[in-house]
């Protein structure tokens, strides 16, 4: 830690660079706010509603891009290799925190820094250099133009040293693409346009090396810790699932219990399933294993299709791949949905917001709203593999039809109309992710509440879908929400990976979180300490949104899941009408002392968590 600072496992200091002066200055981390709101999406979120006036255009010179650690990162904790990049929203148009694995976050804080604010927008095309104290602004007029693994190619020739780290954007982010995502060496800040904010900012890259490390108050203590986590990994079933067969691990099992979203969420049952396995992904393209930092549960898979049509090398796929291209796309072939991933890195695009746009259009084609000549001569039938291709490149151009879905399913759909409002599968605009919450109502609330809309980051399912708690009862579930909302949140500050879920909740912030943090920090938080500051960070978020004008009616849930129940499988008949949405939303805002009726913070509430200085903005 810094020489001074108070808490292990920070460095003590941020890292501020204009881009429009070209200032850049270093800043002491203030030891409050470490403290009330951890790092991650906690701590920026606070900083962005400090630093941000209301109502800016996300897209203008005034938003802020920030890059934040959280204190367990670059430490021996396992799993804790995350970062975040947080901003306002240009495509939900609130704080959006996105979080990636990898090495980035660790490597900026052995440059010695707990976070990087970039502000201003530069004239021409620059990449920011970060050599331990050593940062540069640098021209990037030859990188511009370029996709993501040309530019970090190019990048770590110039710089000479294969061993940096990088942040870029592709075309899609150059472009301010409404979903435009970030792709952190191998892996994606893929969600809510943080790369169009990028973009905005003629940002192309950012390229870390760090030397130093992080300082903990007794690392006996923390080492202690982590053996005992690794532990909890090698012996969790559910955890070691991830190892051997990564995220898409529990398809074939999603689909017998009738929960693996199917033709734009049409049904929940896919009759090609076996095709795009787990067990088949690994049979017939994966060829090995990475993790991230420190992190022993080795959860990524490295595919290759040697060649062919869908020749192409990913690290993947992941169950949102299988889900978004396929079940949803209701493609069944293992290398498509490869080449689907590829495209997605290459033009820098979401992949989850892109699968479900190109589901929607295909749903309109089907029902006769979109015509051949609409779809530029593609036949966009669910299950067409090739025209599913055609369109991630002509959403990656933005040409023909792509530049309409490129806007995301909330925009196409108001401006095309014909009711196709109500198959566009998305809250607050961003589409949902492949986990189901038509039988699970804790999961529905959360969903509808989460900060970013479709997010499976904001709430899990696992509790309802794997019996721990009854689905079938109402009672309960938003106090069940609140306390998933609580361990997400407070694992997204220290950054923790979710997939550890098991370990890190699922009911309420586990121990081992607790203790992880205590470990590195040398805090001695009991479970009401932990709860309070999670609390804390998730009341942050919800003022920021309520400064720019959001209230209880954003708080809603596609028009799909409230009146079109599961036609068939285990879960049919399932779904949340809109009176039991809004039950479960007034049982939410109670839980958590919001008022009913705008659902948002109190004066009360705010006070308690020392967020005063929120209430003369939105009370
Ligand atoms: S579980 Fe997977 S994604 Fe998460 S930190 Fe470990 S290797 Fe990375």
């Amino acid at each position: 830690m810094a020489k001074g600072f108070k808490y292990g496992g920070y460095i003590g200091q941020l890292l501020r660079v204009n881009l429009h002066n070209k200032g850049i200055t270093k800043e002491p981390l203030k030891e409050d706010w470490a403290r009330d709101f951890v790092g991650g999406a906690g701590l920026s979120a606070r900083i962005l509603y400090e630093e941000l006036p209301p109502k800016i255009d996300p897209l203008g010179p005034e938003n802020k891009l920030v890059m934040m650690t959280g204190p367990v990162n670059g430490t021996m904790i396992p799993a804790a290799s995350r970062s975040s990049l947080c901003a306002k929203s240009p495509y939900t148009g609130s704080f959006f925190h996105s979080i990636f694995g990898g090495f980035l976050g660790p490597e900026l804080k052995f440059a010695g820094y707990d976070g990087l604010i970039i502000e201003g927008q530069s004239n021409s095309p620059a990449y920011l250099w970060i050599d331990d104290d050593k940062v540069e602004l640098r021209d990037a007029g030859h990188l511009w133009g370029k996709d993501p693994f040309e530019t970090q190619e190019i990048l770590r020739k110039e710089i000479g040293d294969e061993e940096i780290h990088i942040a870029t954007i592709g075309l899609a982010g150059e472009e301010k693409a409404p979903y435009a995502m970030i792709l952190c060496d191998i892996r994606a800040a893929g969600r809510g346009g943080i790369g169009a904010v990028m973009g905005s900012k003629k940002l192309k890259a950012i390229a870390i090396r760090g030397t130093g490390g992080v300082t903990v108050p007794n690392i006996l203590r923390l080492h202690n810790t982590a053996i005992r986590l690794n532990e909890l990994i090698a012996t969790t079933p559910a955890v070691q699932g991830l190892s051997e067969y990564g995220t898409p691990r529990n398809v074939a099992a999603m689909n017998e219990a009738g929960i693996l979203p199917t033709r734009n969420w049409q049904t929940e049952t896919f009759e090609g399933m076996k095709n795009i396995t787990a067990e088949a992904m690994r049979e017939k393209v994966v060829k090995g294993d990475r993790a991230c930092f420190a992190c022993s549960i080795n959860c990524t898979k490295y595919s290759v299709v040697p060649k062919g049509p869908y020749q192409s090398i990913i690290n993947g796929p992941d169950y949102e791949t299988i889900y978004g291209f396929g079940s949803a796309c209701a493609v069944d072939n293992i290398e498509v949905l490869c080449k689907a991933d590829e495209l997605c890195d290459y033009y820098g695009i979401d992949l989850i917001s892109t699968a479900l746009c190109i589901a929607w259009a295909m749903e309109c084609y089907e029902k006769g709203i979109f015509t051949r000549e609409d779809t530029d001569g593609i036949d966009l039938k669910f299950g067409n593999a090739d025209g599913m291709l055609q369109m991630i490149e002509k959403i990656g151009k933005r040409e023909g039809l792509g530049a309409l879905l490129a806007k995301g399913t909330r925009a196409a759909a108001q401006i095309i109309g014909r009711d196709t409002y109500r198959f566009a599968i998305q809250n607050k605009g961003l589409e949902f992710p492949g986990h189901t919450c038509r039988p699970f109502p804790a999961a529905a609330v959360g969903y509808a509440t989460g900060p970013r809309g479709g997010s499976h980051h904001d709430i899990r399912p696992t509790a309802e879908k794997t019996g721990l708690v009854d689905r079938k009862i109402l009672e309960g579930k938003g106090a069940l929400a609140a306390e998933i909302n609580h361990w997400l949140i407070l694992t997204d500050s220290m950054l923790l990976c979710h997939l550890a879920e098991p370990i890190w909740g699922p009911l309420k912030i586990s121990d081992s979180v607790i203790e992880a943090l205590n470990s590195v920090t040398g805090w001695e938080l009991d479970y009401e300490g932990a709860r309070k500051i999670a609390e804390r960070q998730r009341n942050m978020i919800r003022c920021f949104a309520a400064r720019e004008g959001f209230t209880r009616e954003d708080d809603q849930l596609p028009i799909r899941f409230m009146e079109e129940p599961v036609p068939e499988g285990p879960m049919k008949g399932s779904h949340i009408p809109r009176e039991t949405l809004e039950r479960l939303k007034d049982d939410y805002y109670a839980y958590r002392g919001w008022d009913l009726k705008t659902g948002n913070p109190t004066k009360a509430k705010l006070s308690e968590l020392g967020l005063d200085f929120a209430a003369e903005d939105i009370c």
